[in-house]
């Protein structure tokens, strides 16, 4: 059947809401019926109202909103077989055997689990009597498009996942504030902000705000950074700089691996330079507020190739993620971008920092 599902999982991130938009437009628009599934897995086993079919003006006017509109939560019970079994009781008997699924590693990993035990589980609906052999003919093979959502932009295969440049704009919006707050006075402020095995909202937010220096977990401080830090900002204060911008990633560490905080830095900046210095920790201000133009276009983008994607898949065809690499809309094998993320994460824990870089930059085009 040209039924496809849609559905939001894990954590939430902006531009979620323009990729649900545009996989129910495109669907429309190729003839299929489109369902929302709400609360991710969960309304998935769930079943009942929770699996509805989208109309045209039901995805009108939720391009702007941040989070998801459909919902997204953790769900226990799709971890184990069981739940998964009914899971797809529930899908056959819409007619689905089309899915998109936008969230994190951890629900993409779901997703291809699932389609690989799909044909499996159809012959034990079957024998249960749950389904009809008809059923199981119409939906043999289940195809699945992952699209990636996570504001860190900690995912191995594409260039960037939606929320990530909302989350950066969260982050000047922030410093710009409180800038302007400091003027009058000389101060430094300590910002901290998401990440934990990826600097990129760091790094990249550093170079947006002029920040005067950022720990990020990929690149230790060598040395004793605690006197090169408070050097710089003292030259910097003797050519009359005011203010001092600093940005610590959540998961900053030092050489031997010990986490860096926010909190000790200001410590550092007060004792040794008696600088006032301020900490404001960002956390969940950064997945608010309205999406940014760049994560309405890539999330309509994003959405609208998913369904061009299931349309093209032929049985066999493995899951893919939609990515952005260049500027261009590309599809990727699912499991290995998975895979590859997951050894990124090994090699930060091992403090292969190299390793970690080149893989994360690493080309899946051919
Ligand atoms: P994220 O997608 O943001 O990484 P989680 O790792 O919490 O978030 O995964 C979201 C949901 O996906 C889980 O609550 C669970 O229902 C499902 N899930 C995650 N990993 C698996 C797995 N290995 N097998 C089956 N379901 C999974």
């Amino acid at each position: 059947g040209n039924s496809i599902g849609v559905f939001t999982s894990g954590g939430d991130s902006q531009g979620m809401n323009a990729a649900v938009r545009a996989v129910v437009r495109m669907g429309f628009y190729l003839g299929c019926k489109v369902f929302f599934i709400r609360e991710g897995y969960q309304g998935m086993v769930d079943g009942g109202e929770n699996i509805v079919e989208a109309t045209w003006s039901s995805v009108s006017g939720i391009l702007q909103m941040g989070g998801t509109v459909i919902g997204s939560a953790r769900c226990k019970e799709f971890r184990e077989r069981n739940g998964r079994l009914i899971a797809a009781a529930n899908l056959i008997e819409r007619g689905i055997a089309n899915l998109v699924v936008i969230g994190g590693d951890g629900s993409l990993t779901g997703a291809n689990c699932f389609r690989q035990e799909w044909p499996g589980m159809l012959d034990e609906l079957l024998q249960t009597g749950k389904i009809t052999s008809q059923q199981r003919e119409d939906h043999k093979h289940l195809n699945v498009v992952g699209l990636v959502g996570s504001i860190d932009n900690d995912f191995c295969g594409t260039d960037m996942t939606i929320g990530t440049d909302t989350a950066l704009h969260r982050i000047i919006e922030a410093v710009d504030a409180i800038a302007t707050t400091a003027l009058r006075q000389v101060r430094a402020f300590v910002l901290e902000v998401m990440g934990r095995h990826c600097g990129y909202l760091a790094l990249v937010g550093a170079l947006a705000t002029e920040a005067d220096w950022v720990f990020i977990p990929e690149w230790p401080p060598e040395g004793d950074w605690r006197a090169t830090l408070c050097n710089k900002l003292a030259a910097e204060r003797g050519q009359g700089q005011r203010l001092n911008i600093i940005l610590v990633a959540e998961g900053a560490i030092d050489e031997n691996g010990k986490p860096i905080t926010a909190e000790e830095v200001k410590q550092l900046l007060c004792d040794k330079m008696k600088i006032d210095t301020r900490v404001t920790v960002l956390g969940h201000v950064q997945r608010g507020g309205s999406p940014s133009a760049f994560d309405r276009i890539l999330g309509s983008r994003m959405g609208a190739e998913a369904v061009l994607a299931l349309m093209d898949a032929k049985p066999g065809t493995p899951a893919c993620v939609i990515s952005i690499e260049g500027n261009s809309t590309v599809r990727v094998p699912l499991m290995e971008c998975v895979e590859r993320t997951k050894e990124v994460q090994a090699s930060m824990d091992k403090r292969n920092f190299d390793e970690a870089v080149r893989l994360r930059g690493k080309s899946f085009q051919n």
